[in-house]
């Protein structure tokens, strides 16, 4: 079964213990396309400008990643900008210039509308709430941030009513419900609406709520993270592509799902913005799988 993704494709600078990357292929939808794209096909929705490098186009069209959605718009593309600190799980955004995907209004083509598994990026909710009028989607998932939480809650509220699954960080659990422990958040979030959270906790991994199961996994140990930025994405790309692949909501596949997103992201945190993922095999995810396996059996 497909997926599809909306979100953002962007020109991302990013400066960490480890360099300075300028200008280099980023945005949200393109690290879950990318990634999701190791096990099933995907429909990418979102935009660039006229300035945007035909050679990233090529990367995502030579995988098996419908670009039909990806509009190409007058101006200039989606930039961000970001600094990590010595402590890699510490980072400021320096700069956001939302070029062309300020007017972005996502338009689904009919194979992205017919997808049965929809995945909605960081956008304002009220966007994803008409991408999910458009959509014909069995079962939903989200990602947001602060931003949105704090500034656009009622419109967060409203579409966290109409999904399945919200794949959130601990410092967002926090702002959602005001609750430090992730049990007792994720289960208010449950409340609101999604009866599937997937809750990040960084390098300490993910804990899955689904109905009152629990499911907890470590996230993969590396010795050196060159660059984290899209490792959330790459995660959702991974738990995304893993159920569509599968075409199972079941308890048994989403908790297979946390760790293929996991393996997934560890690649991403290996290099510069894609630089890594885009050098992995389906058969290479399922080979660190494998590891991951037998280092956290006991
Ligand atoms: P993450 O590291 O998972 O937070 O994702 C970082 C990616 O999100 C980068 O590639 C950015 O281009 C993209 N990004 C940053 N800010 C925004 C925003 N406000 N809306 C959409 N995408 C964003």
């Amino acid at each position: 079964m497909s997926v599809t993704v909306v979100g953002s494709v962007a020109l991302d600078t990013v400066e960490t213990p480890s360099g300075t990357n300028t200008e280099g292929l980023g945005g949200a939808a393109m690290f879950f396309s990318l990634a999701a794209a190791n096990f099933t096909r995907v429909n990418l929705i979102g935009v660039v400008g006229d300035d945007f490098p035909k050679e990233h186009v090529d990367l995502l069209a030579s995988r098996d990643i419908d670009l039909e959605g990806l509009e190409h718009a007058e101006g200039k593309s989606f930039r961000w900008t970001g600094k990590y600190h010595d402590d890699i799980n510490l980072r400021d955004t320096l700069d956001t210039q939302l070029g062309v995907f300020e007017t972005f209004q996502p338009k689904l083509t009919a194979a992205a509308k017919d997808a049965k598994y929809l995945f909605l990026g960081n956008i304002h909710p009220a966007l994803q709430l008409d991408v999910l009028s458009q959509a014909n989607a069995d079962f939903v998932a989200l990602d947001t941030m602060n931003l949105w939480i704090n500034e656009t809650r009622e419109d967060l509220e409203k579409v966290l009513a109409k999904i399945d699954c919200l794949i959130i960080n601990d410092e967002e659990i926090f702002d959602l419900t005001g609750e430090k422990n992730i049990v007792r958040g994720a289960r208010k979030i449950q409340d609101m609406g999604p009866s599937i959270v997937a809750a990040k906790k960084g390098e300490h991994g993910c804990v899955l709520f689904a109905g009152n199961q629990l499911f907890s996994a470590p996230a993969f140990p590396m010795a050196e993270v060159v660059d984290p930025t899209g490792a959330g994405d790459t995660f959702a790309g991974g738990f995304m592509g893993y159920i569509a692949q599968q075409d199972s909501v079941e308890f048994e596949t989403l908790k297979k799902a946390v760790i293929y997103g996991s393996v997934t992201a560890s690649y991403t945190c290996e290099d510069f913005g894609p630089e890594r993922l885009k050098e992995v095999t389906p058969d290479s995810i399922i080979t660190r799988f494998d590891a991951f396996v037998a280092l956290s059996k006991f």
